[in-house]
């Protein structure tokens, strides 16, 4: 559990908002810390079973700057899949991270 805390949340900044969020005393609390958790953390998404024209299967996604290592989410301006699982990981939804259109 430790490795993968670790792992998953590679920034000071991210752990420290994880942990106080996980103690927020109260909902709008949670919700800040959620936020700058959004912000300033570096996702780190393992893809188990390799896709098909994927050679990699670690991809780190920054959400703040809408940036993924696969480029998709850089490019096609919309959510690739290692974002749609980041904000799983951190229960935020992912559709503000679609530019309209
Ligand atoms: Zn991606």
């Amino acid at each position: 559990m430790a490795s993968n805390f670790n792992n998953r949340f590679k920034s000071k900044e991210g752990k420290r908002a994880f942990m106080n969020a996980a103690y927020a005393p109260t909902e709008l609390e949670y919700t800040q810390y959620m936020l700058a958790l959004e912000r300033s953390a570096v996702f780190v998404v393992e893809e188990v079973v390799p896709i098909m024209g994927s050679f990699q299967a670690v991809y780190r996604v920054r959400l703040r700057q809408r940036l993924c290592d696969c480029g998709r989410f850089q490019q096609l301006h919309r959510p690739c899949r290692h974002v749609i699982a980041a904000c799983a990981a951190i229960g935020v939804e992912w559709a503000p991270y679609c530019d309209p259109v």
